[in-house]
């Protein structure tokens, strides 16, 4: 599944082909995915220039500059891709945006779990109101170890589960929970408030680090992923704990750990993290 950096690779991606270009057309070839396609058939999306291409969560939001947005979440193996229009469509491309330069940008959904929404701003540059409800930002300042102290405090869940939650803060999938709390050395286990301040900012830290390293080299790609240009995301060369059960822990030799935490694949260093 596409993950927050990988969002932010292809968001970035997309961002000089598509920013002052205008959308002249709009095919669709589905009547839905997870949600229904019909409101792209609605004129005003075309011929308005395009001054926003950015990313909320695992979100790309594409903004028009008549506040008409479109906010696309690619489910668990959707892409996208820009090529000239005549390109042959392929078999999933349920959704062909044409540019006003001869390109055209294209989403590939096979699982039909991805979706393309349609938005009115409030302003410009304003927040979708479809997104609220949504947490921090992990890059965003906001995401300290002020604030991860201040929310741990009176939660008896693991502390996995608190940096998973998107209500509180977004974007920190399993991979990235794991190794930033191996990274951290602390166990995924742990009540979330036993952490003490300088653990939640040793966490704090930890995730910041490898979520900014991963989008440095492009996301992590377990399965299907691809950036825009087809390139597989290098992350994944970097995993220190995830999916390593079995395997001796690269910091003190222990064997990792594998143990279900809320339905997910938990791998941590017992020696470790405590
Ligand atoms: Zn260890």
């Amino acid at each position: 599944m596409p993950e927050l950096p990988e969002v932010e690779t292809i968001t970035a991606a997309l961002r000089p082909h598509l920013t002052g270009r205008r959308f002249t057309r709009i095919e669709t070839h589905i009547a839905s995915v997870r949600y229904p396609l019909a409101p792209l058939n609605d004129a005003a999306l075309l011929g308005y220039e395009i001054i926003s291409v950015r990313r909320r969560a695992r979100y790309i939001i594409i903004e028009l500059d008549n506040r008409r947005t479109f906010i696309i979440h690619l489910g668990m193996s959707g892409s996208l891709r820009v090529v000239p229009a005549p390109s042959e469509r392929r078999k999933h491309e349920h959704v062909v945006w044409h540019l006003d330069d001869g390109m055209t940008l294209r989403f590939d959904c096979p699982r039909r779990f991805g979706f393309v929404k349609t938005a009115v701003l409030a302003a410009a540059g304003a927040k979708p109101a479809e997104l609220n409800g949504l947490g921090l930002e992990p890059l965003s300042p906001e995401f300290n170890a002020d604030w991860l102290y201040r929310v741990s405090r009176g939660r008896r869940g693991p502390i996995k589960s608190l940096i998973m939650n998107n209500a509180l803060v977004v974007g920190v999938g399993n991979i990235y929970a794991a190794e930033a709390l191996f990274k951290s050395r602390i166990n995924p286990f742990r009540a979330a408030m036993n952490l003490t301040r300088k653990q939640c900012a040793a966490l704090v830290a930890a995730v910041r680090e490898i979520l900014t390293d991963s989008i440095r080299i492009g996301g992590t790609t377990i399965a299907t992923y691809k950036s825009l240009d087809g390139s597989e995301g290098k992350f994944v060369q970097y995993l220190q704990i995830y999916g390593k059960d079995g395997q001796n822990c690269p910091v003190c030799g222990t064997s990792i750990q594998r143990k279900r935490l809320a339905g997910r694949n938990t791998c941590y260093c017992p020696k470790c993290q405590k």
